[in-house]
């Protein structure tokens, strides 16, 4: 079995469509403008009506009931007749059950993967870097303060912009201050068992390999979330081969020593300034490929997402994995339809048992909320040519390269492996990223169709475009355009390469990321699936 993925795709390329497999019913309009009724595509198929740029023309005449295929997939039956060379979208076909997990049986993939270059001839690729007394490496270095409730957070972000005003200037390495506040803490059930992914959530953000290993908690006092159950003592216990950090701080507003406001913020300053001296200290080194951490998303996705961006992405993901490195994907609705797919690329039966376990949780989860996966796609991606999570998770899946998946993380969790890992997470952006945050991610691709402006303070985040014309709208907000792949123009493995040295350089610090050159983040935001009291 293989995915329908990083390989040259474009078995057939006529005009102005692409046919991602030869098996295909369908195929993608490419040109800009879109293709008007009595365009002549793949030689002898006459458009019956405009199709729009990204959507699917059809190639055969489709009785009711019959497969649609893309990427070799099936991803809808024909709902009513559809003449050759009609517009298929969602309005004319209908949405295929999703796998069953049950009928999906671990059987080994075989690995070779001819267009990836040997892991001995990748070593000389590296990146300036931060090293982290706990082994991880920094792309930035920041001070990043911890909140354990919500109640602290108008005092945090007062003091956010006091410190950037008056404390960083005396800090010329200290890249930024950034308050991670969350809307968590109290009036939650602490001790239900999903507690756990919003509180490992924080307590591993706070560990993110930009923070330097300096932790630093705000608490009011009387919350749920003690503030020493976020910092990471017990787990270095366990391991004697691991560093004395330096020593993390823990500040309560409602500390009897504070009279009054104006005591708390020379407190909490005055706890700052240590972190700060340490961080200051820091200087980048040069690493290996192997320590970067990369998280891989998309937003905003388009029928082009899984032909360019995704293959791309994806291509960049195996060059680094094959260095050694880390990546992760995803996004548990947007590869539940491609769990078929993945299952079989897991390292052993274990991570498939795993995968699938994931997979369960959330279809449970999604039916406590009378809700199930075909919730996903939005009116932009159906506006971009995606009829259907099927055709969206097909596409998706494509980021994750192809190489094996050695670890399975859940929500909220960290990695504990080098290699390509699943990090369970809601497709959610701003959900995903946040828990991308607490995985330990140190590098973020995000990749984009409709084009969003997403972006963290914590790592840098590349986005990529999957169609020129957004990469041209957008030309001060998208960092790197795959569209080039749509028109045969470069291949996904030269794009692939130039992403890659894209992210080292990024990762270096040595060019920035254009969120980081306009300062435009977005809110973290917590997956909590647990009850509130
Ligand atoms: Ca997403």
């Amino acid at each position: 079995m293989h995915t329908p993925t990083t390989k040259a795709m474009f078995t057939e390329m006529s005009g102005l469509v692409i046919q991602t497999n030869p098996n295909d019913t369908v195929a993608i309009v490419v040109n800009p403008t879109g293709l008007k009724r009595g365009a002549v595509v793949m030689r002898e198929i006459v458009l019956i009506e405009d199709i729009p740029m990204g959507h699917k023309v059809a190639l055969k005449r489709f009785e009711v009931g019959d497969a649609v295929t893309r990427y070799g997939q099936t991803i809808g039956f024909a709902s009513r007749v559809i003449a050759k060379g009609a517009w298929v979208n969602e309005h004319n076909i209908t949405l295929p059950q999703p796998p069953d997990l049950k009928d999906i049986i671990y059987t080994p993939t075989d690995f070779t993967r001819s267009a990836i270059p040997a892991a001995q001839d990748l070593a000389r690729y590296t990146f300036q870097g931060y090293k982290n007394l706990d082994g991880s490496v920094g792309t930035k270095n920041i001070l990043g303060i911890t909140t354990s409730v919500q109640c602290v957070a108008g005092i945090t972000n007062y003091i956010e912009n006091k410190i950037r005003r008056e404390l960083l200037p005396l800090y010329p390495n200290v890249d930024d201050v950034v308050v991670f506040n969350h809307s968590y803490g109290c009036g939650v059930a602490i001790d239900a068992p999903n507690a756990i992914v919003p509180i490992r959530t924080i307590k591993y953000i706070a560990q993110n390999p930009n923070f330097g290993n300096e932790i630093m908690v705000i608490g009011l006092g009387c919350e749920k979330l003690r503030p020493e159950r976020l910092l990471p003592t017990h787990e270095i216990a366990i391991d004697a081969s691991l560093p004395v950090l330096n020593q993390p701080s823990i500040l309560y507003l409602q500390d009897a020593r504070f009279n009054g406001f104006g005591e708390m913020v020379q407190g909490i300053m005055q706890m700052a300034e240590t972190h700060l001296q340490n961080l200051n200290r820091r200087k980048r080194e040069t690493c290996a490929v192997s320590e970067l951490v990369v998280g891989m998303q998309c937003g905003g996705s388009d029928a082009f997402s899984g032909l360019t961006g995704n293959p791309v992405a994806g291509f960049a993901a195996d060059l680094i994995v094959q260095a050694g490195g880390t990546v992760f994907f995803s996004e548990v609705t947007e590869v539940r339809d491609a769990i078929h797919l993945l299952v079989p690329r897991a390292i052993n039966a274990d991570v498939a048992q795993k995968l699938k376990a994931e997979m369960a949780w959330y279809d449970n989860y999604l039916q406590q909320g009378q809700a199930d996966r075909s919730a996903n796609t939005t009116p932009g991606n159906k506006g971009g040519g995606l009829s259907n999570i099927v055709e969206k998770a097909l596409g998706s899946v494509a980021k994750s390269g192809t190489s094996p998946i050695v670890d399975v993380v859940s929500p909220g969790d960290k990695i504990r492996k080098k290699g390509l890992n699943f990090v369970a997470t809601p497709a959610s952006d701003f959900v995903c990223g946040t828990l991308q945050l607490a995985a330990g991610m140190n590098l973020h691709v995000f990749i984009t169709g409709r084009g969003t402006p997403y972006g963290l303070n914590m790592v840098p985040v590349i986005k990529v475009s999957s169609n020129s014309t957004l990469a041209d709208r957008w030309h001060d907000l998208i960092d790197f355009d795959a569209g080039p792949v749509a028109f045969g123009k470069k291949t996904i493995a030269q794009m692939g390469w130039e992403l890659f040295h894209l992210m080292l350089k990024i990762a270096s610090g040595e060019k920035k990321v254009a969120t980081d050159v306009l300062g435009l983040y977005n809110d973290l935001v917590l997956f909590n699936p647990g009850p509130l009291t």
